[in-house]
């Protein structure tokens, strides 16, 4: 993204976030976004996945302008280049983890049989072909954030955005998670959002937020 300066309007209030934003990721490279709470990380990351566009400057996203696409464009982008990870895991609490990775897979259009198939080979890749018949809640966080990153898995984004993806794990578990995440995820480029400087030790590059004057 290029000059971003965006705000979020509230009750007609504008509450500015980014003025002159500028960031860039390449494939196979992971970039730390570094920043205090209410910095704009999360922000940063709607814009890149072109859930919000900016109000002055430039997002590409797989080759293409955000600004010139229309919501569902850009929800057709988002599906067939962007995996997510979050804090909270977001995972459908109804389904059993390997329902959940099958999921993405049918979403990109593929029939059941072998989204099941490509669904247990993630969990296979993320070390849980134990738990595939196990619901989010009879999961530990470590492992729930393990079925989430083979749901981003199967779908091979070229960009991963992950929102604190082991701000509600304990050290030994953050670090097996970010491991993990390296090894599995090698080609995309890969965006980090954290405030914890140990995380942003995974990074090949870090980018700190800068403080809105
Ligand atoms: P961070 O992820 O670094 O904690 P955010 O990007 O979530 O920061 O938020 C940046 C600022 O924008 C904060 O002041 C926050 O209160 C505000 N904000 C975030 N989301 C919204 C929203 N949907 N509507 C209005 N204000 C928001
Ligand atoms: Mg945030």
């Amino acid at each position: 993204m290029h000059e971003v300066s965006f705000a979020y309007l509230k009750k007609k209030r504008r509450i500015p976030v980014l003025d002159g934003f500028s960031f860039e990721v390449g494939q196979g490279e992971w970039v730390a976004l570094l920043g205090e709470s209410g910095s704009g990380k999360s922000t940063v990351l709607a814009l890149a996945a072109g859930l919000e566009v900016p109000d002055q400057g430039k997002v590409m996203l797989a080759g293409q302008d955000t600004s010139a696409l229309s919501p569902s464009q850009r929800a057709g982008l988002r599906l067939s280049h962007v995996g997510q990870i979050f804090q909270d895991f977001r995972l459908f609490p109804e389904l059993t983890a390997a329902e959940n990775v099958a999921f993405m897979v049918r979403l990109g259009g593929t029939p059941g049989a072998e989204a099941q198939e490509r669904a247990a080979q993630a969990l296979r890749d993320v070390g849980l072909n134990n738990r595939t018949d196990h619901k989010p809640d009879e999961l530990s966080g470590g492992e729930r954030q393990r079925v989430a990153i083979a749901r981003v898995l199967v779908a091979s984004p070229s960009l991963v955005l992950a929102d604190e993806p082991t701000g509600s794990l304990d050290a030994d578990r953050r670090d097996e998670i970010l491991q993990l995440a390296l090894r599995v995820l090698p080609q995309a480029a890969f965006v980090l959002v954290t405030h914890d400087p140990e995380v942003a030790k995974y990074a090949s590059r870090v980018v700190t937020m800068p403080t809105l004057s």
